[in-house]
């Protein structure tokens, strides 16, 4: 039923769904967070996913402290707020290593926010990483049907992931989760399922993307979702999540040139800018074509989406 609110016909004038809810709670604010995806090592095997480890072509990288702490700072002096640190689930990095980062990122600059997005760990590591200074962690349950869960995610479970959500939030994590729109033989009841769920779980991030194909995966040969139905689930998104900060994520500007300022249109109000060393965001390949937007990039979607750029930290809840 949910899903059939959002795919309906809108009639002529009548704005999408969505789309004041935002304008209500943000205002014209589009918030800027500069991402560091660091290691695009990962000991999962996805299925739709171009680092899982059964992928041998993938170069493979790891940064550096120092690598690591250099693009913090550039980070630091554009004046964004938020740093998020990425990588694929791998264990390359220990809790003590990762705690330390922490610290020093909090250190060089205590008003940072710091975004984690590092998968599944131990339950210990998320309680370290928060008593350290990260305030937020990004796990997406990606779908809600146990069975698909387990085909697409060899060794995962849901029920896991979702424990895992459940214990961030119990923790005062701001927790972002989010799904897959558009994954082979997933059905409009599992996206009505992650829309139900997140409205129970009014996540502080909604990272909703469509599937986009990876070369050298089990789902390279088949077909993404048309970006119309991705913008209307966003929009969706946005009216059930009115206070949820919603990415325009890069994987919807590989289905559409446009897709970045498409997603504001629909209540999107985060970008995401790269920081990555370009050499190593090129094997960061999540999928086929994924964009690089630099901070120039992001400043100027914003300004033809007619939005105002906001460098702030833009906690959980907005009020
Ligand atoms: S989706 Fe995440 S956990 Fe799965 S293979 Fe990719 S990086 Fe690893």
């Amino acid at each position: 039923m949910v899903l059939e609110v959002c795919l309906r016909k809108p009639k002529q004038k009548e704005s999408l769904p969505g789309v004041d809810e935002n304008k209500a709670t943000f205002g014209r604010k589009v918030f800027m967070r500069g991402v560091i995806e660091f290691c695009n090592y990962c000991h999962w095997d996805c299925f739709y996913c171009g680092l899982r480890r059964s992928n041998r072509k993938l170069r493979r990288y790891a940064l550096r402290e120092e690598e690591i702490m250099r693009m913090v700072r550039r980070i630091v002096s554009l004046g964004i707020k938020t740093v998020v640190l990425q990588s694929g689930d791998s264990n390359i990095y220990s809790r003590k290593f990762l705690v330390a980062i922490i610290k020093k990122i909090k250190k060089l600059d205590a008003s940072l926010a710091i975004t984690l997005s590092l998968g599944e760990r131990d339950f210990d590591d998320y309680r370290a990483f928060y008593e350290a200074g990260a305030e937020r962690y990004l796990l997406k349950q990606e779908v809600m049907d146990r069975r698909l869960y387990a085909k697409l995610h060899p060794g995962q479970s849901l029920s896991h992931r979702l424990k895992i959500l459940a214990f961030l939030k119990k923790l005062s994590y701001q927790v972002g989760c989010g799904f897959i729109i558009g994954l082979p033989q997933q059905s409009e009841k599992d996206i009505e399922n992650n829309l139900k769920f997140m409205q129970e779980f009014k996540p502080a991030m909604a990272a909703i993307g469509p599937f986009v194909p990876a070369k050298n995966t089990p789902l390279a040969a088949q077909p993404p979702p048309s970006l119309k139905k991705v913008l209307k689930i966003i929009s969706l998104v946005r009216r059930i999540l009115p206070y949820s900060y919603l990415p325009a994520t890069t994987a919807l500007n590989s289905l559409a040139p446009c897709g970045y300022e498409r997603a504001l249109a629909e209540g999107c109000n985060v970008l995401m800018s790269n920081f990555t060393p370009f050499s190593q965001a090129k094997l960061y390949a999540l999928y086929n074509q994924k964009h690089f937007l630099t901070f120039a990039a992001a400043k100027d979607i914003i300004n033809r989406a007619g939005r105002q750029l906001s460098l702030e930290r833009a906690d959980y809840p907005p009020f």
